[in-house]
């Protein structure tokens, strides 16, 4: 069996990937920058009612009240488990 994703290689993954370029240049979710705020397409109810946040590294969809890091992010817009996210960020960033 593979060896487990250890928690420091998970926090690595969910803090150094910047979930801005992550959500609009890797995944292509649909995003604009509005009132200065970067706003994407919430994978889940499909609204623009979002905003992301540098310092926390989340982005958040308010009328979901859900926030997302990067593996959530991956997992909603990719349809895939918590495992398959993971692998596809570090396949991705090599990190
Ligand atoms: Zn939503």
């Amino acid at each position: 069996m593979r060896k487990p994703y250890s928690k420091e290689k998970l926090r690595t993954l969910r803090n150094d990937i910047p979930i801005t370029p992550l959500i609009s240049d890797i995944l292509k979710i649909p995003s604009k920058v509005s009132e200065g705020y970067f706003r994407f397409l919430c994978p889940k109810c499909k609204e623009f009612n979002t905003a992301a946040n540098p310092k926390t590294n989340l982005g958040r969809c308010f009328r979901c009240e859900i926030n997302f890091n990067p593996i959530d992010i991956v997992m909603n817009d990719k349809h895939l488990n918590f495992i398959d996210a993971v692998d596809f960020l570090n396949r991705l960033y090599k990190i």
